[in-house]
């Protein structure tokens, strides 16, 4: 069966996201984790979160996709903004194991003039400083569009994060569809071979959740501009391989496409019937 949801408003809670989810017809979704432009996070209230769990093991919504705040840069040049994102995510790490087991998604950040060594020097620093053997949480890197500094533009950079991380089994990838395809990875007519350099480079194994977006921009445009699916450069037919792709049809599919609820659940709807039950 095909896992796929949407980004919902996490305002009303976990409960109130779960039976969103579910009216949209979503099995699996993301959520800010606190205001994604700012820095301030909603208590948890451990009713809701308890209420949450029995809904989303009676009607199988799973996994959680989080989407830690864009504000949270680990590789900003200004030690206070550093600062700012290592207690954001360690906080953050502490609030996802109320929901065990889930996923905690992050762009790496932009180096702003530092150059890519000194920024990796600088996330991976703080996954050393903020990762804990105990956690139930793996953590995401999102594959990036290359747009300003941006680090993670290619799975080689994404490659020599992981390779500094020491607690490599907390770790995970995120494929953003619009994000490589802007990034100049040809999922549109050369899926096989992007996979094959992502297994290559980074181990298909790494990769756990993806979000599926078509793109406003052509190939390697670096402009991380999402489109509605069908409606971007990508194409329907490229996502539709996309999530029938044996290599990937059994992860989770985050759409992150410009839309209100009617648009995802039209989205969910569309590409649960392109989806290729296995027999
Ligand atoms: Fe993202
Ligand atoms: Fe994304
Ligand atoms: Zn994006």
């Amino acid at each position: 069966m095909l896992r796929i949801g949407n980004h919902l408003s996490s305002s009303g809670g976990y409960e109130a996201m779960g039976k969103t989810a579910r009216n949209l017809g979503a099995n699996t979704f993301a959520f800010f984790t606190r205001n994604p432009r700012g820095g301030k996070a909603k208590a948890i209230e451990e009713e809701d979160v308890k209420k949450f769990l029995t809904l989303a093991a009676n009607e199988d919504v799973a996994p959680l996709v989080a989407h830690a705040p864009y504000t949270l840069n680990p590789c900003s040049a200004d030690e206070g903004l550093r600062e700012f994102a290592r207690n954001t995510f360690a906080d953050d790490l502490k609030r996802m194991e109320y929901t065990p087991g889930n996923y905690y998604n992050f762009h790496p950040g932009s180096h702003v003039k530092q150059g890519v060594d000194q920024g990796i020097a600088y996330i991976t620093e703080m996954l050393n400083q903020v990762l804990r053997p105990e956690q139930t949480t793996t953590v995401l890197l999102e594959t990036m569009a290359g747009k300003g500094s941006e680090v993670g533009r290619n799975f080689e950079e994404l490659r020599r994060i992981l390779d500094g991380v020491k607690l490599q089994e907390k770790m995970g990838v995120c494929l953003d569809t619009c994000h490589v395809w802007d990034g100049g990875y040809d999922i549109v007519n050369d899926l096989d071979g992007v996979l094959e350099e992502f297994d290559r480079i980074i181990g298909l194994e790494r990769l756990r959740a993806i979000h599926l977006n078509d793109s406003m921009n052509g190939l390697g445009s670096h402009k991380d501009r999402h489109a509605k699916i069908g409606e971007g450069q990508i194409g329907l037919e490229a996502l539709v391989r996309v999530v029938n792709h044996p290599k990937l049809r059994h992860l989770p599919f985050i759409l992150e496409t410009p839309n209100d609820d009617e648009g995802y659940a039209r989205e969910i709807e569309l590409m649960r019937e392109n989806y290729q039950e296995s027999t």
